[in-house]
């Protein structure tokens, strides 16, 4: 069998990769655009704000890897069309070599790409994007190179703006955090989170401007200002995150699209046509906690898709968990996490939702040394008790707690259930009522 697939990232590698360690005799084929293969974007704030050193280690796969495993791979090779009836992918490399490649399965891997707000100033020098390795070293180039860039606007406090606005506070720069909601954070956590968040960059320098609209960027051929529809700041660079939207151009004209232009796959990553699969941040996911499809882009939906794609092309009768959106931030050491829906989101959702909080330190109370206090807040539904989210914020690592609360959203634990589940205690670790078990008791 022949399968070709476009994109060769986090979702594509994952793919590629299981296809072709579980299953011989079948023939891979890539395309993919970039000149790189599995950038973990993750780790772009942590190099642009010297946490680490290079940007060398943010990459696990290659051209060379993916050959080795079995894969015809076509780097800087940009699908340009797909006949989907012809079942045939037509490609284009940077040297204009065109390519004709048929397939008997097809999986898109095409990813996000980001959103662009049509606003004046975008064409603007100095303002960038936060995707691709080329974007994370160009800005860090520019950094190294232009001491008069002094002060950055972010716009866009979701987790990458949040993330960023650390790391050039960790350079030394001014930054102006630039959102149109009142909090950052806004779609992962409830307000009581998102204060702490707010609280915390505000402490370190980041200069706050929440609840306001970017209009304009101004300037003669480099960034000079910024405008929003309430002040304006003199800055030398933007930094535009304002979310990534799914790279669909390929199949949207044949395949089935959810509402905001994610390929609409099945449990087995399916899309409506036959033999064609659909994987990563260009496709949906199935959200247990609201029980439907959704949009998540993060790389842990992105590998775990692609591993259901490679099984189920290859005949492997498997289906997707689904997933939670699981997700953490760790900022100047203020540790969040969460998982599933928040109360502000179920509620606008239609989901009447109760929730339980909690605040109490990590260790038992007489352990003396690095024993901070940890919130919590655990949502479950009012009619069935399904425990559907939890955010927890610390400055104690205790990021593995929302794995279970993860497990409980997928089995559709009730929040009585989790009242009563075994949790270890030792002092070192946790208290004899730890705060999950305390919080899922005191659930009206
Ligand atoms: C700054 C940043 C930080 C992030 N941090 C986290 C994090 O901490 N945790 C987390 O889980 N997620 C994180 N994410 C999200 C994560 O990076 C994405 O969810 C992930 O990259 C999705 O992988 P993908 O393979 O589906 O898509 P992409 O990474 O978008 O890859 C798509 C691939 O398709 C190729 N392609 C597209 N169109 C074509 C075409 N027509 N022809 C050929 N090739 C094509 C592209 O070149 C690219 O290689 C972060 C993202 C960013 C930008």
């Amino acid at each position: 069998m022949k399968i070709v697939v476009v994109g060769a990232n986090h979702a594509g590698t994952a793919c590629i990769n299981t296809m072709l360690k579980n299953y011989k005799d079948n023939e891979v084929v890539v395309f993919d655009r970039n000149s790189n293969i599995s950038f973990l974007g993750c780790g772009m704030a942590l190099w642009i704000g010297n946490q680490i050193s290079t940007g060398d280690g943010l990459f696990y796969s290659s051209k060379e890897k993916l050959e080795a495993a079995g894969a015809k791979i076509n780097m800087e090779t940009e699908v340009k069309d797909i006949d989907f009836d012809k079942k045939i992918v037509y490609a284009e490399d940077i040297n204009g070599k065109k390519y004709e490649e048929s397939y008997d399965k097809l999986i898109l891997s095409t990813g996000s790409l980001p959103v662009q707000i049509p606003i004046p100033g975008m064409e603007l020098e100095h303002v960038q994007f936060v995707k691709l390795y080329q974007n994370a070293k160009e800005v860090i180039e520019k950094l190294n190179t232009n001491s008069e860039i002094k002060n950055i606007a972010v716009v866009g406090a979701g987790y990458i703006g949040v993330e960023l606005a650390e790391a050039f506070r960790l350079k030394g720069k001014e930054v102006y955090l630039i959102d149109s909601c009142d909090d950052c954070l806004g779609t992962y956590y409830d307000e009581i989170f998102r204060k702490k968040m707010n609280e915390q960059l505000a402490s370190k320098g980041v200069k706050l401007k929440l609840g306001q609209l970017v209009k304009e960027i101004k300037g003669k051929g480099k960034v000079e200002k910024i405008v929003t529809d309430k002040e304006e700041f003199d800055v030398d660079m933007v930094i535009m995150c304002v979310g990534f939207k799914p790279n669909t151009a390929l199949g949207k004209d044949k395949i089935n699209l959810f509402k905001n232009g994610a390929y609409i796959v099945d449990k087995t990553q399916k899309t409506n046509l036959d033999d064609v699969y659909a994987i990563g941040d260009c496709a949906t996911v199935y959200d247990n906690s609201i029980d439907d499809i959704n949009y998540i882009a993060l790389a842990s939906n992105a590998l775990r898709s692609g591993l259901v794609a490679a099984y189920s092309v290859l005949g492997k009768d498997i289906q997707s968990n689904g997933v939670q959106g699981s997700n953490g931030i760790c900022i100047f050491d203020l540790k969040m996490v969460s998982t599933g829906v928040t109360e502000h989101r179920a509620k606008k959702m239609g989901i009447e939702v109760e929730c339980t909080d909690y605040e109490a330190r990590q260790k038992a109370g007489f352990m003396e040394e690095d024993n901070p206090n940890v919130k919590i807040r655990i949502v479950y539904r009012k009619d069935n008790r399904w425990v559907i989210g939890a955010q927890l914020v610390s400055k104690y690592d205790m990021s593995m707690a929302v794995h279970m609360f993860s497990l409980a959203i997928q089995e559709k634990v009730t929040i009585d259930k989790l009242a009563m589940t075994d949790l270890f205690f030792l002092p070192h670790f946790n208290e004899p009522y730890n705060y999950i078990t305390v919080a899922a008791l005191n659930a009206k």
